[in-house]
């Protein structure tokens, strides 16, 4: 039964990186970001396809 299934990451909302810690335990809620430093945000759940073609158009309108 091991079909299609997708996988969703949590990224930063800044610069989409998947390297993200959580604060779970010490300042309650909230995650921060080990590539841009980004501090206490809400995750954004992409599906691994998703997040490919965000961080395209992200490095797209950095431009
Ligand atoms: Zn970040």
């Amino acid at each position: 039964m091991f079909g299609k299934k997708e996988q969703f990451v949590k990224a930063c909302p800044n610069c989409l990186s998947s390297k993200i810690n959580s604060h779970l335990g010490f300042t309650g809620e909230g995650y921060k970001c080990m590539s841009c430093g980004l501090d206490h945000f809400q995750p954004l759940e992409f599906s691994l396809e998703n997040l490919e073609k965000a961080r395209k158009e992200l490095k797209e309108s950095s431009k």
